[in-house]
């Protein structure tokens, strides 16, 4: 039986507010255990909550992005559960009446279109975070630390819309790249702010009715989602093709294993006891303060990749991959001004900068190149001082060490050989040991030509002029 992959994902992101979304506590990172914390997101007994109104408006922000309407009444609901990071015995979040409905965003797959309904967003604390004592080097014990306890999130809820964990994984840098452009929040994974958890069904093709599905918690990386998917789709084949049924159930990831886990059957809403926050008004939001937030929004990554493709003539691809990121976008459109070539431009960015990026995973914001560095370098191709193999050479040499390119170019004497006299000296030589591949060559064979090429390439250390040795070669066969 042939089965389609049924993906819903449930994304909580963490706003970018200063302090949290029930008190003045601060929301920093990294601060010693326990250190942000009062009596309100401590949960004492008889203290009262405050909303923030800047949770609210990035809350918003979030919404009017993402294409969702926004309710005109917002009321708080108490999702009642135990756990020892939630020292009140409920989260504050919101039920029947969330905050934005009923949006979507586009993503590309292969180059095609597709949208991808959201289902619904809304507003929520955060709870603390156990620490065990098995990573501290004393087993048998659990830290809580509760500075993370009351930190304003949203949760962006998807309709069951994708269909692989390729597509997943696009929705996912879609949408972290709409809430960076939108400034809700700094979706920084590795500190917990942007997280994932992944619904996983499968059905028969052609069926109408969903599968049973699981939901794979707390996933804190791009590819461990795309990964938890795809194990999960193996594993439900395999239970489905054996004639057994998918239990419905939470299960966890592990990253080291490359395995999903059951962590405990599915909870049901009524399991939570819901009601609503009888400590915080309801909230209405009038049209005017609607319309205000959505003409304070800046680009948005679809829009600028449009631009992109409409100012700069690149194709759609590059767009797409250089508005991942505002800093990336920022980068681009600082070198277009300096250099105006903007293909050539975008040709180095994504493939010389971002591989170096990524293979130290560093931040463009932190990149020892500027924009400045970038073009200074592409001229002094234009300019013939350096051919574009030397240029690759260069510049990993100014990421390295962060000098400019001129500097790099004299410190390894990697000066062009522009010379004819100089080539041709180097063709000869080149002929003279392959007689039998010019042979080839004056019998047809085209392809040897690019050999004799690269061997005169060779023969000057990658430095002579390509044009010119294409061009004497051409000549001193004939
Ligand atoms: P819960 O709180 O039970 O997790 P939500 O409605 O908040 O429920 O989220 C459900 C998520 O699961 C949504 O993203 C939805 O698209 C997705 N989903 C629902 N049914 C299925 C299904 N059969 N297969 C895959 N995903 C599903
Ligand atoms: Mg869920
Ligand atoms: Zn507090």
């Amino acid at each position: 039986m042939k089965y389609e992959v049924v993906i819903g994902l449930e994304v909580h992101a963490q706003l970018k507010t200063d302090s949290k979304i029930f008190c003045a506590c601060s929301t920093k990172f990294g601060s010693p255990p326990n250190k942000n914390t009062c009596p309100i997101c401590l949960g004492m007994p008889g203290s009262l909550p405050v909303f923030n109104k800047t949770a609210l408006e990035l809350a918003m922000r979030a919404c009017l992005s993402t294409n969702c309407s926004i309710s005109p009444m917002n009321r708080f609901a108490r999702k009642n559960y135990f756990y020892p990071d939630l020292p009140k015995g409920y989260q504050i979040t919101q039920f029947e009446l969330p905050l934005g409905l009923s949006g979507h965003i586009n993503i590309q797959i292969n180059g095609t279109h597709k949208k991808i309904g959201l289902t619904r967003i809304h507003m929520e604390e955060d709870a603390g975070k156990l620490i065990h004592g098995e990573n501290l080097g004393s087993p048998g014990k659990s830290y809580v630390d509760f500075n993370r306890t009351g930190i304003p999130l949203v949760e962006i809820v998807s309709e069951p819309d994708l269909r692989s964990g390729e597509e997943a994984r696009e929705y996912l840098t879609q949408l972290k790249a709409i809430l960076d452009y939108a400034e809700v929040s700094d979706c920084n994974m590795e500190e917990g702010s942007l997280r994932c958890d992944a619904n996983v069904s499968l059905r028969p093709q052609g069926q109408q009715e969903f599968g049973t599905r699981t939901e794979t918690k707390n996933l804190n990386s791009f590819r461990f989602v795309q990964r938890a998917i795809e194990y999960e789709v193996d594993r439900q084949t395999k239970v489905l093709e054996q004639g057994d049924s998918i239990v419905q159930e939470t299960r966890l990831y592990d990253s080291n294993k490359g395995v999903t886990f059951s962590m405990r059957s599915k909870e049901e809403a009524h399991d939570y006891r819901y009601f609503p926050e009888p400590d915080l008004v309801p909230i209405e939001i009038n049209s005017e303060w609607i319309q205000r937030t959505n003409d304070a929004l800046p680009e948005l990554p679809e829009q600028k990749r449009k631009r992109f493709v409409k100012d700069y003539k690149i194709p759609e691809y590059d767009a797409g991959i250089l508005t991942t990121s505002r800093e990336i976008a920022d980068f681009y459109e600082k070198s277009v001004l300096l250099y105006t070539k903007p293909k050539i431009v975008s040709n180095w960015i994504m493939g010389e900068l971002l591989k170096e990026l990524n293979s130290d995973g560093r931040k463009i914001s932190t990149c020892p190149i500027k924009p400045e560095g970038l073009t200074d370098l592409l001229k002094l191709i234009d300019d013939g001082t350096i051919n574009s193999k030397m240029a690759k050479t260069v510049f990993e040499e100014m990421y390295l060490n962060g000098k400019p390119a001129k500097e790099v170019i004299k410190e390894k004497g990697l000066i062009q050989i522009t010379d004819s006299s100089a080539i041709e000296t180097l063709v000869d030589q080149i002929l003279l040991l392959n007689a039998n591949q010019v042979e080839q060559y004056k019998n047809g064979k085209e392809k040897v030509f690019g050999f004799l090429v690269g061997q005169v390439m060779k023969e000057s250390k990658g430095q002579a002029n390509p044009e010119l040795v294409n061009k004497l070669l051409k000549d001193r066969i004939s």
